[in-house]
Formats: structure tokens, C-alpha cells, sequence
């Protein structure tokens, strides 16, 4: 028995296995993309009506806009890199709601939030882009699901998410929240592992370059949320990963997004 407890988790990784777009890192799948495009949906609705979504406003038209051009990137990447058949399905959204905590996040499918709370921190267009990109990227690299599947393993015992919809719904539906970064707690907020938030970072410079936005406006962004989250953020939540490390990471992959920016990258 302790040598099945063991050996389980091992032979559902081997399994349930599927590999990061762009990255090739190996992660946990326990989640059809059907199934977590349905539930992404569903939740975003939920989310969007117990929201204040705002439209209309230049702040929205800003939000729409960039997540448009970060969209297309997306797309133009995802083609180049032969991968396209990964964003089947996607229904791409943005939504700018009315709330002051200083957050937004990206679900499975390409549906973005934004918080009006990050708006003094983004500054602008371009800063706006920084947050984008990295949401959108933490979605199309499947990190939700990857989240998911792992609270599946962890929680359910590796039931996959067709049975756990069935026998726990309830249990599944909570656990899904937090996997895909729903709600004022999580997000940016509360990161996803450092090598995800590494992924995100990466793949969102290139995003946002490939857009028209000079990525080089991470830093700057990063370092407000970092001043802003030693006023406001409790110790143990702020360190994991610490705004310093990422910002060195950051100045690290800043010259490979730069290679897009200005357009030196073949990508015909
Ligand atoms: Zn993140």
C-alpha cells in the first residue's frame, strides 16, 4: 500500500504529462483543454457579473486595446513556433473592473481582468503591456491547468477533472478559483511557483515586444510593485518570489525580448 502511494503520483505524471509551449518544460495534466476552456468560462462570467466591469472609458478602450495587440503577438508566436493548434478553442477577452487592490489576472482561453487598482502602478500604455503580457503568458504556457492538475493530485488523489466535476463539484469548483488566479486574493498577488512566475516573465517581455511595447518598461514596473508591496503586503506573502530576484531575472531576459522589439527576429 505506502509503495502505491509512492509509485502513484509518479505513474500519473507519466500519464497525464503534456510539455510548456515555447519553454518544452515537462508539467502534471490532468485537465483535457475542453474541459478547462469550459470551466474557465464559466467562471469568468460568474467573476465579470459580481464584478463592476467598465466600459467605454479611455482607461477601458486602453485595457481592450493592448490586450488586442498582446492577442495578436500571441497568435504570430504561437504560429511561428508551430503550435497554433494549442490556442484552439481560446475565446480571448479583457475586462477592466472597478476595484482598488492593485491586481489583475489571465484565465485559460485567453480572458483577462484588470483591476482599476494597478493603474497608478502600470502609469501607462506600455506599463499596462508589462501586466499583460505576463497574465496572458502565465495562461497560454497552461499554468492554470498545470495549478489544477497538481490541487487534483494533491486533493482529490489524481481523480481526473471530468470525475472530480462529477463526484465533487463543489471541492472542484473551489479548487479551479485558485488554479486559474480568480478574485481579489490572488492574481498577482498571490504568484504562481517561481519557475512558472520565471516562464511568465520571459514569455510576457517577448509578448509585449512583439506588440510594439518596449519591454525594458518591466524594471521600472516591477520596482513600483515592489515599493508598493513593502507598505502594503504582509511579509510572508511578499517574498515568494522576491521583487529584487525577479527584477535581476528580468534584466537577464530583457536582451532576447529586445531581439523582438526591433524586429531582428525572423519570424515569416
Ligand atoms: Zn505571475
Amino acid at each position: 500500500m505506502k509503495t502505491l502511494v509512492v509509485l502513484l503520483p509518479c505513474l500519473i505524471t507519466f500519464l497525464y504529462c503534456s510539455s510548456v509551449p515555447v519553454t518544452g518544460r515537462k508539467q502534471l495534466d490532468l485537465v483535457p483543454q475542453s474541459q478547462l476552456l469550459a470551466l474557465s468560462a464559466e467562471q469568468y462570467k460568474q467573476f465579470l457579473d459580481s464584478s463592476k466591469v467598465i466600459k467605454g472609458t479611455p482607461e477601458a478602450q486602453m485595457v481592450e486595446r493592448v490586450a488586442g495587440n498582446i492577442e495578436l503577438a500571441v497568435k504570430k508566436y504561437f504560429d511561428y513556433q508551430k503550435m497554433s493548434s494549442r490556442l484552439d478553442g481560446y475565446s480571448w477577452e479583457s475586462n477592466l473592473i472597478e476595484d482598488s487592490s492593485a491586481n489583475a489576472f489571465a484565465m485559460p482561453g485567453g480572458k483577462t481582468v484588470i483591476f482599476t487598482g494597478i493603474l497608478p502602478l502600470t502609469e501607462n500604455e506600455t506599463g499596462l503591456a508589462v501586466v499583460m503580457g505576463h497574465e496572458i503568458a502565465h495562461a497560454v504556457a497552461n499554468h492554470g491547468s498545470e495549478r489544477m492538475s497538481q490541487l487534483l493530485l494533491v486533493q482529490l488523489g489524481g481523480m481526473v477533472l471530468s470525475d472530480a466535476l462529477n463526484k465533487q463539484p463543489e471541492i472542484t469548483r473551489q479548487l479551479a478559483m485558485v488554479a486559474f488566479g480568480v478574485g481579489t486574493q490572488v492574481g498577482v498577488l498571490l504568484p504562481y511557483s517561481r519557475l512558472q512566475e520565471a516562464e511568465a516573465d520571459r514569455l510576457g517581455l517577448i509578448f509585449m515586444a512583439m506588440a510594439g511595447y518596449d519591454p525594458r518598461a518591466a524594471i521600472p514596473f516591477w520596482q513600483r510593485m515592489s515599493q508598493r508591496d513593502r507598505v502594503n503586503i504582509p511579509e510572508f506573502l511578499s517574498t515568494h518570489p522576491s521583487n529584487d530576484a525577479r527584477i535581476n531575472n528580468i534584466s537577464n531576459q530583457l536582451p532576447e525580448a529586445m531581439g523582438y522589439f526591433k524586429g531582428r527576429k525572423e519570424m515569416q
